[in-house]
This record gives structure tokens, sequence and C-alpha cells, in this order.
């Protein structure tokens, strides 16, 4: 009897200790190495312990089964539409933090507090060197115009980014308009839509396509992967604009969730990646934007070139986004 009881102490002090312990749980659906550097850079500065759980799927799920009882504190994520997802899901809560506040610029943040941006990737046209001359790619609008014709590639019509850049047209141009730049973009694609954004630019330097959609960090990673190399080699960056606006982004994010065991922390860590200098790290780990006034790009992906930003709130695209997809679906766009 004495001895359960004594067992019984330890337990619970064990579990009080548990609790009481620096410690911040992140899921995440980025790359280790992406988060790693700063992750570490947190824990040596203020002794938090950073515990990332890698996601490749399924992190709504895992959050609804675990509901109250879940161990994260924040989800890392890319995209609007995934952000979105966590928020409409009932799974985050509102943060009203000045410092986020000052440094995450209102384009890139929930305006209700439930999701941060923290690096942006513009959504882009790799044009091929040999083959489109300087000047010509010009806006979004103008993809559809029968000068492409048979020259464009992309990826499906209904993955995150396509969505997001159709929900971004929608929101300048509404639905009619939208429905016949779905349709003409689709005439003039050179092949069904497949593969991902770096297929397209080796479609190509392979000569399928003249033109591709696809995100800025692609030809960072392109660069740096020998196998790659010639196809990024074979491409400008080109960046495009709405007629009426500026060119597609899109964000890296986090949010806070519901039921966040360890939320002192988690905030702490959210103003730290928030910072100018662990976003200028975030942002060149993965060739991204920082987006903290006053924030430079590495000069790799500064020397693709200068671009004003569209400065719709990604909020109104994410709200978008099944019209998006039923347009894709009326033009049969990947068929
Ligand atoms: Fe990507």
């Amino acid at each position: 009897m004495k001895l359960s009881s004594l067992a019984l102490t330890i337990l619970l002090m064990t579990q009080t200790t548990t609790a009481n312990s620096q410690e911040v749980n992140v899921y995440s659906y980025r790359q280790p190495e992406l988060i790693q550097p700063l992750t570490d850079a947190f824990t040596k500065r203020t002794g938090i312990a950073v515990n990332v759980a890698f996601l490749k799927k399924g992190l709504i799920e895992r959050l609804k089964a675990e509901g109250s009882r879940t161990p994260a504190d924040l989800v890392f994520t890319v995209d609007i539409s995934r952000l979105n997802a966590v928020v409409e899901a009932g799974l985050t809560q509102s943060v009203q933090n000045d410092f986020l506040l000052k440094n995450i610029p209102s384009t890139y943040r929930d305006p209700d507090g439930h999701w941060f941006g923290l690096t942006t990737r513009a959504r882009i046209i790799y044009a091929s060197k040999t083959r489109v001359s300087e000047g010509e790619v010009t806006t979004y609008e103008d993809l559809a115009s029968s000068k492409w014709k048979d020259r464009i590639c992309t990826r499906s019509g209904t993955h995150a980014y396509t969505l997001a850049l159709t929900a971004a047209y929608l929101h300048h141009h509404g639905e009619v308009e939208t429905l016949n730049w779905l349709e003409g973009l689709k005439a003039n694609l050179a092949q069904k839509p497949q593969g991902n954004d770096r297929a397209q630019v080796k479609a190509i330097w392979a000569g399928v396509c003249d033109i591709s959609l696809g995100n800025t960090y692609y030809m960072g990673k392109m660069l740096g992967n020998p196998d790659q190399r010639a196809w990024a080699e074979s491409v400008t960056v080109e960046f495009p604009e709405f007629q009426n606006g500026g060119t597609h982004v899109n964000v890296s994010g986090l949010a806070l969730t519901k039921y966040a065991p360890n939320r002192d922390n988690a905030i702490a860590l959210m103003e730290f990646l928030a910072s100018p200098e662990a976003q200028e790290i975030y942002a060149s780990d993965n060739f991204e934007y920082p987006i903290a006034p006053g924030t430079e790009a590495d000069p790799l992906v500064k020397s693709w070139g200068d671009f004003t930003p569209d400065n719709v709130n990604l909020a109104a695209i994410a709200k978008l986004r099944s019209d998006a997809l039923r347009l894709m679906e009326v033009v049969d766009f990947d068929g």
C-alpha cells in the first residue's frame, strides 16, 4: 500500500515535471532541413525545446482525433488553402500580438489572427531562353491569348498552386472572365496537365513547350540539383502581373492550435520566426521571400528580378478556392 502510493507520488511528480518543462510541439508539413536551423537557434536563445513531428499527410485528421489532448501547439505548412483548411476545421485559435502584426504585413495574415504567413513565393512563368523573346511574357490574362497556342505547360488544375492562382483570377475578374481564361489557357497547352512544377521546366528544356507556370523557389532547387540544373539553365524567370494587380504570391505560414498545451512557448516561437532575422534565414533555406518590413531575399533569389506582389489578402483567395475548383471541373482543365 505504502509502496504503491509512493509510486503514485513519483508518477505524479514525473508528470508535473513534464508539464512544466519548457517545450513547444510542432506538426509540420515542411521538410526538417528547412526548420531545424531555426528551431535550434530558438532553443539556444530561450532554452525551450522544440519537438517537430513531420507529417506527409493527415495533419487535420490527427489534430481532430487528438482533440483537446493534442500535444501540438503549432502547425507549419505551405499554401493558404492548407492553412485555411486547418482554420476552417476549427483547430486553431486567434493570436493578437503586436510583434506579429508589426512584422507580418496584413496581406499575409488572417484578419482574425488564426494564421500568419512567414515567407512568400511567387507563381511565375518559366520561359525558354531560346524560344521566348524579352517582353513576351506580360500578364496572367495574356496566357489565354492565341499567341501562346501549344506553347504552355502546367501541372494539374486541381493542385493547390493552380487553384490559388485561379482563385486570384476570380478575385480580380469574376466568374465569367475566369471561365473564359481557363478555357483559353487550356486551349494553349502543349500537353495535358501532368507532373509537378519542375517537370514543366524539364518539358521546356526538352522542347515540348515554351513557357510554364511554376513557383519561384523551384528555380533555386533545380539549380542546386545536378540532374536538374540544365532544365533551370534553359529558362528565365518572368513575373507576370494581373492587369489590375500584381504578381500572384502564396505563403508558408503557421497557426496556433486551439488546445495548444504550451501556448506561451508557442507564441514565443511565433515571435521568433516572425522576426526579420529569422524570416531571412527561413526564406533563404527554400529560396523564398521574407515579408517583414526591411527584409531582403538572398542574392540568388533577388537575381531573378524585382516584382510587385498582388495586394489581395490571401484570406480572400482561400475563400474562392472551392469556386476555382468548380470552374476547373467545368472546363475539364486536366482532360
Ligand atoms: Fe512546392
